[in-house]
């Protein structure tokens, strides 16, 4: 791109640079897609593995090489920053970005889509407007998706101050690695010389594939994300009685399987009468003792339910706790119930909603406002600043898998929304305190 000179104004200009900007964001997308490629096209970038550190390098030579102010902090974390006229908003940039680690082969798109044109459109708005008001980060957190340790969420989680080192650093991989080793082999962790959290985010606003199939099906361009689903999982145990397969009448069973299967099938029709948001899946069944010729006497299985008003969600838990303990009972077998999680939804900031609402309608794009029904790193940052989720289409609805696509001009309208929405806040001295 060339320098910045006196024709930047002109619109002409702008849509020459912003074409540039979507071709250099594709192009780092399919960078980024080349490091930690697994065998079958996905990409396994694990948090502290190789692939992961070379990818969070290469995102710090591009940043570098397009001008950014680079760092990183001690969980690994990448910044780029554009710094502000304004002083005193110089610590409290507003950030955009995503995660850069993966699931075992998972897409091209999951997180790095948001890292890219986070950076990429920080490029575009230095050379079309030049220097911002308050500052801009593009981010590369460390950490969103809990694979290789049994935690998630550490990137956005250490810098919002949510966790520290001190309830990580022991947490152990599948070969026995700590947390804070495989930090350390990285030259990451609280003894390297980066800083604990360099900056506190005045806002975050981040543009992610939508990982379901509702856009697609609808024909919408943008998904504006109006809450992040709150979240219940579950362990239910049904117990009958085990006992021989030939020997054992019909009548005389207490089969947790047949008892589960109902309790099943009625915890899907409550579901569907409560209608959308409200999903409840039950994803893993343990049959015990698992044998071809024993009437099932145990069966443990999950429950996930997620619904974006935390009352409705709580409702519809205590009416099927109230279900499988009386479908157990008329069938003779005993339930117990086990809560492991439970996350309250997190709704996305109203003021910067509209913003985007009113940027989609300017460019004439369409758009529907959508919870996520996945967790992401907005709901950790809106415990400290306002946020914001740009949602694109995925086709089929395919994400964690290497089939996950978005076509490029998809991405491209997302990427559009994002750059505006960053020129409103970030340029025009538009103050949402
Ligand atoms: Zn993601």
């Amino acid at each position: 791109m060339p320098e910045s000179c006196h024709i930047t104004n002109t619109e002409a200009y702008k849509e020459t640079v912003f074409e540039a900007s979507c071709h250099l964001l594709h192009q780092l997308l399919d960078e980024l897609s080349d490091i930690g490629k697994s065998e079958d096209g996905g990409n396994t970038r694990v948090l502290y593995s190789s692939s992961w550190l070379l990818a969070q390098q290469h995102l710090q030579c591009f940043m570098q090489e397009k001008g950014l102010i680079t760092s990183f902090d001690q969980s690994g974390n990448l910044y780029g920053l554009l710094e502000g006229t304004d002083d005193s908003a110089l610590s409290q940039p507003i950030f955009t970005g995503s995660h850069i680690d993966t699931v075992i082969s998972g897409g091209k798109f999951d997180g790095a889509l948001g890292v890219v044109a986070g950076t990429v459109a920080l490029m575009y708005l230095k050379e079309v407007y030049g220097q911002p008001a308050r500052s801009l980060a593009a981010v590369s957190l460390s950490e969103e998706e809990g694979s290789r340790f049994p935690f998630a969420f550490w990137g956005s989680r250490s810098i919002t101050g949510a966790s520290d080192w001190s309830s990580v650093r022991n947490l152990k991989d599948a070969e026995g690695i700590t947390l804070l080793q495989a930090a350390e082999m990285c030259g990451f962790g609280p003894d390297s010389p980066f800083p604990v959290r360099p900056f506190k985010p005045h806002g975050y606003v981040e543009l992610h594939i939508e990982q379901g199939a509702v856009l697609e099906r609808k024909g919408t361009s943008i998904g504006v994300v109006t809450d992040i689903v709150g979240q219940k999982r579950l362990d239910v145990t049904i117990t009958g009685e085990a006992n021989h397969a030939g020997t054992t009448p019909m009548a005389y069973r207490k089969d947790a399987l047949i008892g589960t299967s109902e309790i099943i099938l009625q915890i899907h029709q409550l579901a569907l009468s409560y209608g959308d948001p409200l999903v409840a899946t039950v994803g893993s069944l343990d049959v015990l003792p698992g044998a071809v010729n024993v009437v099932p006497g145990k069966v443990v299985f999950t429950l996930d339910i997620r619904h974006t008003d935390k009352s409705v969600m709580d409702r519809f838990t205590s009416e099927v706790r109230s279900l499988v303990t009386e479908s157990a009972t008329r069938n003779g077998l005993t339930a117990e119930w086990e809560e492991h999680l439970s996350v309250d939804p997190i709704p996305m900031d109203g003021e910067w909603e509209e913003s985007i609402q009113d940027v989609c309608d300017k460019l004439d794009i369409s758009y529907l406002r959508m919870p996520s029904g996945a967790g992401h790193d907005a709901q950790i940052f809106a415990e400290i600043c306002k946020v914001a989720m740009i949602f694109v289409p995925s086709q089929n609805g395919v994400s964690h898998n290497p089939m996950e696509f978005t076509s490029k001009e998809e991405i491209n309208l997302g990427f559009r929304v994002l750059v505006e929405l960053l020129h409103q806040y970030g340029y025009r001295g538009k103050t949402d305190e």
